[in-house]
């Protein structure tokens, strides 16, 4: 518990950022830790066993990379980036979502997973949890089956959780 208050006390809450009342959570001064770093992706790890093994790791673009690789590598399994929609040559799955203004697109290569994998979807924060339900979508129409989602902070008020309802949803942190 304490080293989760150091790790906690590494993500820069920035207020008013991008626009008010938005208080925007930073986790580059974590990423620049090295052993909070390592504690994170083993913290990572450990709920992997609790949730029955895991064939691939996903992740969301761009922080989702930025846990989602170490882990992968950690765990001894490969990476998936679930990208932006544009970034990718075709031919591609897209799972289209909405945003508080406009829309988003998350892609990912068709045939990219083998069918039936189990697949564990990592992200830096989950805040009103569309992109997260978007990713699972994308990975299930894509074959795969998501084991968990694994955030290193939730932030709680914003009802993530209840737009992931009957999936597995772990946070290492988490605020009100
Ligand atoms: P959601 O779709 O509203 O749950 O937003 C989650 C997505 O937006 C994730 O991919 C996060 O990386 C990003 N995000 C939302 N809020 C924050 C934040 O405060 N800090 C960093 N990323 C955020």
């Amino acid at each position: 518990a304490e080293r989760a208050a150091e790790i906690r006390a590494l993500i820069r809450d920035v207020p008013d950022y991008p626009h008010p009342p938005v208080v925007f959570r930073d986790i580059t001064p974590l990423l620049a830790d090295g052993p909070a770093l390592g504690d994170v992706v083993e913290a990572f790890a450990g709920l992997v066993d609790a949730d029955g093994g895991v064939d691939v790791v996903a992740g969301m673009e761009a922080r989702g990379f930025l846990l989602g690789a170490p882990l992968a590598t950690r765990l001894g399994v490969g990476f998936l980036p679930l990208r932006k929609a544009g970034k990718l040559p075709p031919p591609v799955e897209r799972v289209s979502y909405d945003l508080e203004y406009g829309s988003a697109a998350i892609e990912l290569r068709t045939g990219t997973l083998e069918a039936g994998a189990r697949v564990l979807l990592v992200d830096d924060v989950l805040a009103t949890g569309g992109t997260a339900r978007a990713a699972a979508e994308l990975v299930e129409r894509s074959g795969g089956q998501v084991v968990a989602l694994a955030f290193l902070l939730e932030l709680a008020g914003l009802g993530g959780r209840d737009r992931l309802t009957g999936r597995a949803v772990e946070a290492l942190l988490r605020v009100e």
